[in-house]
C-alpha cells in the first residue's frame, strides 16, 4: 500500500502502527475467538481496554486525582450543551471568549440552554485571526470557556487566560494531547477523539469532581457528568472499539516520550510550514497573527487566489491530501496532529517552496 500523508482536519491521519495492529486483532481478540466488537462491555476481556485507556490517559496527561476521565457519546458538540446544563449557576453569568467558529457554536448552545453568558472577547471583525492578550474575567462568573485551538481559523492559546479558580472549561478537540497542561484552574477539558486521539465516536471529557455538586434534578440521567463518572463510563454500553483504539493511540504516544517528547516535535513541524510560509515573500499569507499561530493547524492563502486549484492538484499528485482550506478563510489548511510525521511537513514545506519558485 502507498500510504499518502493525509493532512485532514477530522477525522484525520493516525499512526500506521495502530491500524496494523488493529486490523490484526479486529477478528481475533486476544486469541479470544471473537472481535472486540463482539465481547459484551461487561467482561473482563473489554474492561481491561477500557480501563487501561483511562489509566493511560491519567499517566500521560499528567491528569490530577481530582478529575474523572469519562468516555461519552455525541461529540465534543454535545458538550457545547452538556457544560452549561452541568455546570451553570443560577444569578451567575457563563464567560465565553469566542475566537473562532467553535466557540461561537458552544456560546450558541448556552444560550438555547436559557443560561445567561458574556462574552469576555469575540474577534469576528478581523475573521478570528488573533486571541487578545488580557482577557477581563470578573469574579463572579459561574465558569470560563474556551476553545483552546480553533481548527478553522488555526488560532491557539499560548497561554490559558488566568481565572483566579473560576472553573475554566476547554474545548481541547483539536490540541489534546499535544502539549503539557497545566491544571490550576481546569473544570473540565473535554475533546472529540478524532482529530488528536483515535477515531469518530468517543469524546474524552476529564471533569474536576467538585463540579457534579452543580448538578441539578432535572438533568437526564444520561446528560449528567455524575452518572458516567459514578459507573467508570460503563452507565450504558460505551464504543468500545473506539475506546480500544484510543487506548491504543495512547500507548503509542506513551512510548513515543508522552507529552514533552510529541510538543517538541510538533513545534518542530508547525515550524517548517510557517517558515514556508514567511519566507515566500508574500506568495503565501498566514491567516493567524504569528503570536497565537496554532501548531496544529496551519492557514494560509496564496495571494493569487487563482493558483488555488493549482496547489491543491500538484499536492495531491504528491501524495498529500486534505490541504483545501475552510471557505470562511479559503486558500489552505495543513492540519498536523500529532500523528502526522516529521517527514510529511518537510515534504509540504518543501512542495510550497518550489510551487512558490515556479509560479
Ligand atoms: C471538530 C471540533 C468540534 C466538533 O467535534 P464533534 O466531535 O464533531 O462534535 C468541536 N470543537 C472543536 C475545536 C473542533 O475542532
Amino acid at each position: 500500500m502507498k500510504r499518502v500523508f493525509n493532512f485532514s482536519a477530522g477525522p484525520a491521519i493516525l499512526p500506521l502502527e495502530i491500524l496494523e495492529k488493529a486490523s490484526k486483532e479486529i477478528v481475533n481478540f486476544k486469541e479470544s475467538g471473537m472481535s472486540l466488537m463482539e465481547v459484551s462491555h461487561r467482561t473482563p476481556l473489554y474492561e481491561e481496554v477500557h480501563n487501561e485507556a483511562i489509566a493511560l490517559i491519567k499517566e500521560v496527561y499528567s491528569v490530577p486525582d481530582n478529575f474523572d476521565v469519562l468516555f461519552l457519546q455525541g461529540g465534543a458538540s454535545s458538550q457545547f450543551f452538556m457544560v452549561p446544563m452541568n455546570v451553570s449557576v443560577s444569578g451567575k453569568s457563563a464567560g465565553y471568549a469566542i475566537t473562532g467558529t467553535w466557540g461561537e457554536k458552544a456560546l450558541k448552545e448556552a444560550k438555547i440552554q436559557k443560561r445567561d453568558v458574556v462574552m469576555l472577547c469575540n474577534t469576528k471583525e478581523s475573521n478570528f485571526n488573533n486571541i487578545p492578550k488580557n482577557i477581563e474575567i470578573k469574579s463572579d462568573l459561574s465558569y470560563v470557556h474556551i476553545t483552546s485551538n480553533e481548527t478553522i481559523q488555526g488560532v491557539q492559546f499560548k497561554k490559558y487566560p488566568e481565572t483566579n479558580g473560576i472553573p475554566l472549561i476547554i474545548d481541547a478537540s483539536s490540541d489534546v494531547f499535544s502539549y503539557k497542561i497545566d491544571w490550576k484552574n481546569i473544570g473540565i477539558l473535554y475533546a472529540g477523539a478524532q482529530k488528536n486521539a483515535g477515531p469518530a465516536g468517543v469524546t474524552i471529557v476529564i471533569v474536576r469532581k467538585d463540579l457534579y455538586e452543580r448538578e441539578n434534578d432535572s438533568i437526564p440521567t444520561m446528560l449528567r457528568y455524575s452518572t458516567h463518572a459514578k459507573e467508570n463510563s460503563l452507565y450504558n454500553t460505551p464504543p468500545v472499539w473506539c475506546i480500544y483504539m484510543l487506548m491504543l493511540n495512547m500507548k503509542w504516544l506513551k512510548n513515543l516520550g508522552g507529552i514533552d517528547a510529541i510538543a517538541k516535535l510538533n513545534e518542530k513541524k508547525a515550524n517548517l510550514i510557517y517558515k514556508a510560509i514567511d519566507e515566500s515573500a508574500g506568495f503565501y499569507i498566514g491567516h493567524a497573527e504569528k503570536s497565537v499561530r496554532s501548531l496544529m493547524n496551519v492557514t494560509f492563502v496564496l495571494k493569487n487566489k487563482e493558483l488555488d486549484a493549482k496547489f491543491i492538484k500538484e499536492s495531491e499528485e504528491l501524495g498529500m491530501l486534505g490541504l483545501k482550506g475552510h471557505r470562511s478563510v479559503g486558500g489552505m489548511r495543513a492540519s498536523i496532529y500529532n500523528a502526522m510525521p516529521v517527514e510529511g511537513c518537510e515534504k509540504l514545506a518543501e512542495f510550497m517552496k518550489n510551487f512558490a519558485s515556479k509560479n
